[in-house]
């Protein structure tokens, strides 16, 4: 079996450099017991540990890294609603099914206002995301946005902005209109992640970093193995996500790393702010690969975009993203770029989260296709009810069948985009 054996520091990212509390949890030696240990530090992983030490339960948290080191210390911050491959899921199960799939989209949202608050986590939250249209044929996808949101009696704000409305209030004449959401925002991912695994531990979760999980062991009590010790349990949680290559047996060929890079200015002018985003909100277009972008508390632009899938990042992430972000904003062609860095999103081919269960007791969780800072809280709380035998929620995922590509790791770009244009095609169907 391959192992992950190295263990790393925090990428070079805006983030890192700004975080609240800088994470040195022990090492995994010795044998150690849990009703719960789950694998992977990141928002899956610490939002599972966390409901669950919520309800009482121990648990131990195994990362590899440090808490947050993945994606989700790393990704754009963007709080949107949904999950990814949702609206399939409750098409196929029909309008009995409609209310518990609205709740499941906007949960994971709740999750996060309520943590931040409860816990006191300073991730700098901030309310408000833009969907913007780069052709005039996405404008009509507002429409959509709106009717589902008046079906449901929506309780929170939303506004469109038409292309006027647009150029003025973010300083560009790239998009033709604008939908945005009040409920949904923007965060600083890496605090919000440490805060929440520093939730957990003060509610008795142990956690290990630097501890790269190199197998497990299946049993009444799994095993979960370390170089250097292993936590015993009922029940164990995979949420290694991209980064995991635990259980090929069963996973392999299932979730596909792609790499997605952000670049991060200088601090910006008070007259540029006002002049690009006075309201201080996230942006994202509405492409099938997505650029997106906001200011960091200290007002920074964090730009981000692109996906590649041969695992090469580019050799120079800010000669790759610039020329983005300048189609946006040519009038940024001087600014100095402080941060460059990048992140791998696990991507399925049919858009649905992976979720199942290995020998009863060892379920997994992974690919939530570039989409999980909201949707990995609702997870985490999905993994946590079904480690408790509440299995409602965690069947509408489970029971949803996912194709392999046998030997994905090798075949690259061409391949692993045009399975996901087969499942778009069918979906059209
Ligand atoms: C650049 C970028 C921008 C993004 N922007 C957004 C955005 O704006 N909004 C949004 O909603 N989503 C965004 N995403 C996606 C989002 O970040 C992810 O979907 C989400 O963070 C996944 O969380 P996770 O916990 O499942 O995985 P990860 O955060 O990747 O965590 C997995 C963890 O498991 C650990 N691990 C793996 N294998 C082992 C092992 N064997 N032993 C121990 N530990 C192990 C890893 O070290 C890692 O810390 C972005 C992603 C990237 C890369």
């Amino acid at each position: 079996m391959r192992q992950r054996d190295q263990k790393q520091e925090h990428t070079g990212s805006y983030y890192a450099a700004t975080v609240n509390e800088v994470t040195d949890y022990p090492v995994l030696e010795g044998a150690k017991s849990a009703d719960v240990c789950v694998v992977g530090g990141g928002f899956t992983g610490v939002a599972t540990a966390l409901t669950l030490a919520e309800l009482g339960y121990s648990v131990a948290l195994v990362e590899g890294n440090r808490i947050g080191w993945g994606a989700s210390g790393r990704n754009g911050g963007q709080l949107i609603n949904g999950i990814s491959g949702l609206e399939k899921i409750g098409k196929k199960r029909g309008p009995d099914y409609n209310q518990m799939i609205w709740d499941l989209k906007w949960r994971g949202n709740d999750i996060v206002y309520d943590r931040v608050e409860k816990y006191g986590i300073e991730c700098d939250l901030k309310s408000g995301f833009l969907e913007v249209a780069t052709k005039p044929s996405q404008v009509s996808y507002f429409d959509e946005f709106i009717s589902e949101r008046e079906k449901h009696n929506f309780p929170y704000e939303y506004e469109v902005w038409d292309k006027e409305e647009t150029r003025t209030r973010l300083g560009t004449d790239a998009f033709y209109g604008g939908f945005i959401c009040y409920r949904d925002g923007h965060l600083h991912p890496l605090n919000l992640c440490i805060g929440e695994a520093r939730a957990a531990h003060n509610l008795g979760a142990q956690i290990f970093e630097q501890s790269p999980v190199t197998g497990i062991e299946h049993g009444d009590r799994p095993r979960v193995k370390t170089a250097n010790g292993y936590v015993e349990a009922d029940s164990v949680v995979l949420a290694g996500n991209a980064y995991s290559l635990l259980e090929p047996k069963y996973l392999s060929n299932l979730v596909f790393p792609a790499g997605s890079y952000i670049i991060g200015t200088e601090p910006l002018s008070e007259e540029v702010v006002s002049e690009i985003n006075p309201r201080d909100v996230a942006v994202c277009d509405l492409n099938e690969v997505v650029d997106y972008y906001r200011l960091s508390a200290d007002k920074r632009l964090l730009y981000g975009g692109a996906c590649n899938y041969s695992g090469r990042d580019p050799a120079s992430i800010k000669a790759y993203i610039m020329p983005r972000l300048l189609k946006v904003y040519p009038q940024l062609k001087d600014v100095r770029i402080d941060f460059e860095w990048g992140g791998k999103i696990g991507i399925v081919l049919n858009r649905v989260p992976a979720v199942g269960r290995i020998n009863k007791n060892v379920y997994y969780c992974q690919g939530y296709s570039g989409h999980g800072v909201a949707p990995t809280h609702v997870m985490g709380e999905v993994m946590a009810d079904a480690v408790a035998g509440t299995m409602e929620r965690y069947d509408l995922f489970a029971d949803v069948g996912h194709f392999r590509l046998p030997g994905s790791q090798w075949v690259g770009n061409q391949v692993i985009a045009l399975g996901m244009l087969y499942y778009k095609m069918r979906d059209k169907l």
